[in-house]
């Protein structure tokens, strides 16, 4: 009797192995650098993943996230059922009694990659509810999927090793040391022979959700150390200052950064910076202007939902000298020029004013008006998140041609 048992046993369980082999679990994971999720649950049968941003409120609005989901087979599709965090948001500099809109975390289309170095677009996601659905078709290996293409210290790293290859007169240079003690690293080109050239300084990733803004960095130094002629040019006649992410912690932990407290990071720009990485660019730009050499101050996001067309923010012109204001205009006349498309800049702009922030001074923009030399351009490009073509392509193409944009100013200056 026993041994029947025993063979029945054996019969059951050799015909369930089949089964068991095909159906691998789904897991998904957020341990590595710019991981961010808060899995609610997973349905195994349907290949379903519900979650949330994972990001602490306390250190920026949560709305980025970003997953690594392996046993999803080849073919078979997977499913990311994704909600807003029910944390009470920052705003403003406080607490506030309510979660992030939802509409920040969720972009019409997701952002995959099957080898984290190839992103691509999901299908439109299907809105339900107050929740968005995205599908991924699995190929039986990993799949990273994100808000949108990430782009963490590590691709830093990666960016600036490429950079000095391709153009030896640059170095890597270290802004600082965080809060949390991690380095913050940029490029500095110095190629130029003429005496005292211009500066251009371009910066990235205050605020840590805002992704793309680290890829139009990379799109400018790629094409900056390229041998367009234009490219050539601006480094033959310029010095430039780049630093693809500003707040690294946040980045790097996964957090959106922005409202983060004590203080949002592009509100920083006071006497007494929290960020060690703001008093550093602080001084690096006062000396600049101390040589009268700070001619353009670059400071890249990403917008709202809603704004599906670049556009740049800028201090009033009340603010500016006579030099400034015309040279700004020149500049952004430029850039409507050049930022042509995919993702065309627009032709208006938005004045950061005392309504926008009560802390508005303490924009790194309006401090650097304030702390430059007469004639400092400074300007806040905002460059679209949510459309067809806010991808690594559509992204690196406005780096390209806000370059573009800078070497025809200064072109211009020097008739
Ligand atoms: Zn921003």
């Amino acid at each position: 009797m026993e041994r029947m048992k025993h063979i029945l046993v054996t019969l059951l369980l050799v015909s369930l192995l089949p089964h068991f082999a095909q159906a691998a679990e789904v897991k998904a994971r957020t341990d590595f650098e710019g991981g961010s999720a808060t899995i609610e649950s997973i349905d195994q049968a349907t290949k379903t993943i519900r979650f949330t941003p994972g990001g602490d409120p306390a250190r920026g609005w949560a709305c980025w996230w970003y997953l690594r989901v392996d046993g999803v087979a080849k073919d078979e599709t997977l499913t990311l059922d994704l909600g807003a965090s029910n944390k009470p948001t920052r705003n403003d500099g406080k607490l506030t009694p309510n979660p992030l809109a939802a509409s920040w975390a969720m972009p019409d289309r997701a952002t995959f990659s099957t080898d984290e170095k190839t992103w691509s677009h999901t299908a439109p996601g299907k809105r339900v509810d107050k929740r968005i659905l995205y599908t991924v078709t699995g190929n039986g290996g990993p799949l990273w999927i994100a808000w949108g293409p990430p782009f963490t210290p590590r691709d830093t790293d990666k960016l600036l090793d490429y950079a000095i290859e391709k153009s030896p007169d640059s170095d890597i240079f270290e802004l600082a040391t965080t809060r949390e003690k991690r380095t913050i690293k940029g490029l500095h080109v110095h190629e130029s022979r003429i005496l005292n050239p211009p500066v251009i300084w371009v910066h990235a990733r205050q605020h840590a959700w805002e992704s793309g803004a680290s890829w139009v960095a990379r799109g400018f130094t790629e094409w900056l150390v390229s041998e367009d002629e234009d490219a050539l040019w601006l480094r033959a006649n310029a010095e430039i200052f780049l630093i693809p992410i500003m707040d690294v912690d946040n980045v790097a932990t996964g957090n959106g950064g922005k409202e983060a407290d004590p203080r949002d990071h592009n509100r920083d720009w006071a006497e007494q910076p929290v960020y060690p990485e703001v008093a550093a660019a602080q001084k690096r730009l006062l000396a600049l202007a101390k040589e009268n050499r700070l001619s353009l101050f670059l400071d890249l996001h990403n917008p709202a939902p809603n704004d599906r067309q670049p556009f740049f923010f800028v201090g009033p012109e009340e603010n500016l000298t006579p030099q400034a204001k015309e040279y700004r205009t020149k500049f952004l006349a430029e850039t409507v020029t050049h930022i042509n498309g995919p993702l065309p800049v627009e032709k208006k702009t938005r004045t950061t004013g005392a309504s926008y922030h009560p802390l508005v001074k303490q924009i790194s923009g309006m401090w650097v008006t304030a702390n430059g030399n007469p004639d400092t351009v400074a300007a806040c490009l905002e460059t679209s998140w949510n459309t067809p073509h806010s991808t690594t392509a559509g992204y690196r193409t406005v780096g390209k041609q806000l370059g573009q944009a800078v070497t025809a100013y200064l072109r211009q200056q020097k008739k």
